[in-house]
């Protein structure tokens, strides 16, 4: 026999510390409370306005000021930053406005980036974090299943978030989440099969109720969520969810879909011609994202469409040296404190660049190659104490990263 479980909220009888029977009915101690509120407020309304809601301080600042924080930090990926600027202030001027008694809503504007690993997705959106801060936090989309299947619950992705808020519920319940890897749970194919998609489509439909705004309960030390675990009640309605991918192969999409576009002369070449090949990922529209395989309901939920550009090599230069926590600075800092003046020559920087950009792993790579050069140098130099001054010459660079365990990995790749 079917467990008795309330008739409000669905917890089953073993969850709750009470439940009460009516005729045909059930509700347990959370309801109860609950309804007790509402009746509260309901029967007092001087009461219900001094309730409501604290504004919330936040750091904001203009979409301007946002951009040019970014700018300290990241490099390049100027459309995606004006986007996230815009629609993070958006966001959160959502959140201070008091409220008011025109109807307008302004909606919720979850954002999805699409872009190749080591581009700077996750960075930004840690970035944008700092500046606002907010508690922050990273998931993985491959890491959940559909509840009831081996893998994490997708409600373990708001635990960490409440890890990040130390278990201040008010303080997550603003924070921000970036969930990664959102192309990889995407529809695994277009016919419904026998075999039901648990980590695939699954995992996308179990993502639509954090995403729209709706009380979730999070177990409090992630996992599975089991009976006699106390849940924590969230509410997500101002959570920002962020979601990024690389979405490899989409560029097939968008070809097929710009190729095909009924603007008069449909099916002719040309019209690719007009558009930037080497970029496709630029016209990316939620279109492609539905071919590519994510459902229209999560689709629906993102909004805010944006797209990173590729890293080339200026790029990837650039990244070594300009940032404010550029590695090359960081490098300068850490044998600094020793009393080594470090210096790198410019075609050492090239060096690291052609490297980079034949594991295709974006800025990510950067840090691996430095440090399989500067290994040794961090090893031997704070133990000679005459050393003031050390230059990375090309030769010594080329040296140290042949002997490294990253260039046998590209001569297997
Ligand atoms: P993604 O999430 O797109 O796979 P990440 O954001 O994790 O990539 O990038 C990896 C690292 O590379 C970051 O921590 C950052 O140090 C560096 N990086 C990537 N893109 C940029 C960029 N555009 N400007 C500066 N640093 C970058």
């Amino acid at each position: 026999m079917a467990q008795v479980s309330c008739s409000f909220c669905g917890r089953r009888k073993n969850e709750v510390e009470l439940l009460l029977s009516g005729i045909d009915a059930h509700i347990c101690n959370h309801c109860i409370t609950q309804g007790h509120q509402v009746v509260m407020e309901e029967m007092n309304p001087k009461e219900k306005k001094e309730k409501k809601p604290k504004l919330p301080k936040l750091n904001l600042i203009t979409p301007v000021e946002m951009k040019q924080f970014l700018e300290q930090y990241v490099i390049g990926q100027d459309e995606a930053k004006r986007t996230l600027a815009v629609a993070v202030y958006n966001h959160y001027k959502r959140l201070t406005q008091p409220v008011s008694d025109d109807d307008v809503i302004i909606e919720k504007s979850n954002i999805i980036m699409v872009g190749e690993t080591g581009t700077g997705k996750t960075f930004l959106a840690r970035s944008i974090a700092r500046i606002l801060q907010v508690p922050f936090c990273i998931a993985d989309a491959t890491t959940v299943t559909e509840a009831g299947y081996v893998g994490e619950d997708v409600e373990t992705i708001l635990t960490r978030l409440l890890q990040a808020a130390d278990y201040n519920v008010e303080a997550a319940e603003r924070g921000i989440v970036y969930i990664d890897e959102i192309d990889k749970v995407s529809r695994k194919s277009d016919n419904p099969s026998i075999t039901r998609d648990v980590s695939g489509e699954g995992v996308q439909q179990a993502m639509l109720k954090l995403l729209e705004g709706s009380i979730v309960n999070v177990p409090p030390q992630g996992g599975r969520k089991h009976p006699d675990q106390k849940m924590i009640a969230l509410n997500t309605e101002n959570i920002l969810f962020i979601c990024g991918g690389a979405f490899d192969g989409i560029e097939r999409h968008i070809a097929k879909r710009i190729n095909t576009r009924p603007i008069g002369f449909s099916g002719d070449n040309r019209i690719i011609e007009i558009f930037d090949k080497g970029n496709l990922m630029r016209y990316v529209t939620a279109q492609d994202l539905k071919s590519f395989g994510l459902i229209p309901e999560l689709i629906g939920r993102l909004p805010v469409l944006t797209h990173l550009d590729p890293l080339d090599r200026p790029t990837l230069k650039r990244i070594l040296t300009e940032p404010r926590n550029a590695l090359v600075k960081q490098y300068k800092k850490l044998f600094s404190m020793e009393d080594i003046d470090i210096h790198f020559e410019d075609d050492v920087l090239d060096y690291i660049v052609d490297q980079a950009d034949a594991y295709k792993l974006g800025a990510r790579g950067l840090r691996a190659i430095c440090e399989s050069i500067m290994t040794d140098a961090m090893f031997e130099l704070p133990s000679i104490k005459e050393v003031k001054e050390f230059t990375v010459s090309l030769d010594y660079a080329r040296d140290k990263f042949e002997k490294s365990s990253l260039s046998l990995l590209r001569s297997v790749a």
